[in-house]
């Protein structure tokens, strides 16, 4: 049982939140740290799909944490589900409250330590303004959709983390604030069509269609 946690901001994805409770607690990864989130010592730190969420909650009850909300609101778990059959959508979820962590083979992407296209992202504008206001940067939940290479809202690009600059293991959780400086600019990709498009896919987050209205053969 946990008797602090952090505040969760706007669209925060909840790699960061768990990033800044370990940063405030001391470290970004110690093994007794992860014990009492998860209750083992060897969780990965996934940025879009996590697992162990029952037990996270579990351990989050006096903060009446709900582990729909945290699926709903701070995962990558809404975007994924627009493309997936209902049978896959709940084998993800199921593998996400539990402690499976076969998720990305379940669904035909790329595990590992932030792979290709999947690097935290962060705008330099949002960064701007959490510092105006006191606040820790932190990471938002739809710049880390793979796709998305702008902020809709400043209509800028994002920086990327440059992996050649910073080494982790796949048990550590980068605290965006340490590692401001070690992100690039994305390669930028000049369509007009591509703001609009990046706004669409934004939406995926929020919605719950999927274009599959057959199951799995
Ligand atoms: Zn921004």
């Amino acid at each position: 049982m946990l008797y602090y946690w952090p505040h969760t901001y706007p669209d925060e994805i909840l790699y960061s939140v768990i990033a800044r409770y370990l940063k405030i607690s001391g470290s970004r990864g110690p093994k007794h740290l992860l014990h009492n989130l998860f209750d083992r010592k060897s969780i990965s730190a996934t940025l879009d799909l996590p697992s162990g969420l029952k037990h996270l909650i579990y351990n989050l009850e006096m903060f009446a944490k709900d582990v729909e909300m945290i699926l709903a609101d701070n995962t990558l778990f809404p975007y994924y589900q627009s493309f997936l059959t209902p049978t896959k959508v709940e084998k993800v979820r199921h593998s996400m409250l539990s402690k499976s962590g076969d998720i990305h083979t379940l669904i035909g992407i790329n595990a590992g330590i932030f792979p290709a296209g999947k690097s935290p992202k962060y705008c330099h504008l949002c960064v701007k303004e959490d510092k105006s206001q006191n606040i820790s940067p932190y990471l938002r939940r739809t710049h880390q959709i793979p796709s998305i290479q702008i902020c809709t809202q400043h209509n800028i690009y994002l920086l990327e983390l440059d992996k050649s600059r910073v080494h982790f293991n796949k048990h550590e959780f980068l605290f965006l604030e340490d590692h401001l400086d070690q992100f690039s600019l994305i390669e930028q990709n000049e369509s007009i069509e591509y703001l609009n498009i990046c706004k669409d896919i934004e939406k995926l987050l929020k919605g719950k269609q999927n274009p599959f209205d057959a199951d799995d053969p």
